[in-house]
């Protein structure tokens, strides 16, 4: 027996839109690592992205549609009000004050494993949280040499271990592989081609009623 509280899920995004790619992956995720409550976070200021995400409010609202049915996600807002740049580093040193005995397990795609290298201070990322790790298509490049010694220190095949330690190991979980993403929404709203097997239908009327992702739109 350990004297840690039940451990937090944490999905960090732009959600631009949110999609099945980021609902249905964490749930499954959260699942396997045996989280039980996960906090999607949308960012304000994206530091990796390359466009200018859609109004934060707009961001928000198709959040809140997409994950009203799903009782075991809830919203954080504190990234999308702030209005300094989204560092991941910083929302965790938060979270560690915040819930000082609760692991905190961190959902990413595969694709943001290949990139974690360059996240900002990303080796005192593991002072704070666990990762856990959704799969993506089109991450099928050979991990580097520096991510292959990493997770030779670091991953676990079972979730205990992310349950007895408040952070620093990385979990693999073995989600469906969903090829869906926001940019990919983006163009097809853009040139008309259907979104169904991508999006929530309430997300989809939202963009609709919004007018959203239109041609005069830079992504
Ligand atoms: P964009 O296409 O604009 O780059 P995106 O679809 O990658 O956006 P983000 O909001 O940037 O969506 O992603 C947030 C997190 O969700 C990241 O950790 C990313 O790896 C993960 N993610 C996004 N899409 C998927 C997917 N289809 N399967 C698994 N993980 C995903």
């Amino acid at each position: 027996m350990n004297n840690l509280r039940p451990a937090l899920g944490i999905f960090g995004g732009t959600f631009d839109p949110v999609h099945y790619g980021h609902t249905q992956s964490v749930i499954v995720a959260a699942q396997q690592a045996g989280v039980q409550s996960v906090a999607m976070l949308p960012c304000h200021i994206p530091v990796h992205k390359n466009h200018t995400p859609s109004a934060s409010q707009h961001r928000l609202a198709m959040l809140k549609l997409a994950i009203e049915q799903y009782p075991q996600l809830y919203i954080d807002e504190r990234e999308i009000h702030s209005d300094t740049p989204s560092y991941t580093i910083h929302t965790l040193r938060a979270l560690r004050k915040e819930y000082p005995k609760h692991p905190l397990c961190f959902f990413i795609g595969m694709d943001s494993l290949h990139s974690l290298l360059s996240w900002n201070e990303w080796q005192a990322l593991f002072d704070y949280c666990h990762f856990v790790v959704c799969c993506r298509p089109g991450t099928k490049t050979p991990l580097s040499e520096e991510l292959k010694a990493l997770l030779a220190e670091r991953q676990v095949t079972t979730n205990n271990a992310l349950h007895n330690a408040l952070h620093g190991k990385i979990f693999l979980a073995d989600t469906p592989e969903l090829d869906i993403s926001s940019s990919e929404i983006r163009r097809h709203i853009i040139n008309n081609l259907p979104t169904d097997d991508m999006l929530d239908p309430k997300v989809r009327r939202y963009i609709q009623t919004h007018k959203l992702y239109q041609p005069s739109t830079t992504f």
